[in-house]
């Protein structure tokens, strides 16, 4: 996968190709700098780039095992909190340790406006990516069984188009 600042912003050497750390992790050093295992230190110029940031540890535990969360970002923008014992097996492609989730609602505003296929109120829901929409107050997610739960009314505003 190229990318486009294949520069080091700190030297103006091209990057090296994107290497994989021990835990997995991602990044890419500058060619005018090289990784010592016996010193622990970069030689040369230390500029890298983590290709997948790291996940933030939450001040929060998972109410299933009792470790602490991390904020996940997915691929699409969405923003979760995870179990940090929870890990995915390239190999077997199956999800590894605790698989809490809970996802992170954007802010949601009450609206003065009823749903057009059941009548009772809408809400202004902004995601975590900042797209806004409107949807039934009675929508819900069922975390036992994972399926959407009432009404299913929603409709997406377009960028910048507020209620
Ligand atoms: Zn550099
Ligand atoms: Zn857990
Ligand atoms: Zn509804």
């Amino acid at each position: 996968m190229q990318q486009s600042q294949d520069i080091c912003p700190t030297c103006q050497s091209p990057l090296k190709p994107p290497e994989e750390t021990p835990s997995g992790k991602r990044l890419q050093r500058c060619s005018k700098g090289e990784w010592n295992s016996e010193t622990r230190k970069t030689e040369g110029c230390e500029y890298l780039k983590w290709l997948n940031p790291e996940p933030k540890k939450l001040d929060e535990v998972c109410p299933k095992c009792g470790e602490p969360l991390i904020m996940a970002v997915t691929r699409t923008g969405k923003k979760m909190k995870k179990c940090s014992t929870s890990g995915w097996d390239k190999d077997q492609r199956v999800a590894t340790g605790c698989d809490y989730i809970e996802w992170v609602n954007g802010s949601s505003k009450e609206l003065d406006e009823e749903c057009p296929q059941c009548g009772e109120k809408l809400v202004l829901f902004t995601t975590a990516n900042g797209k806004k929409m409107k949807k039934c107050s009675t929508a819900g997610w069922d975390r036992e069984q994972r399926i959407a739960t009432g009404c299913t009314y929603v409709q997406w505003l377009r960028a910048g188009e507020e209620e």
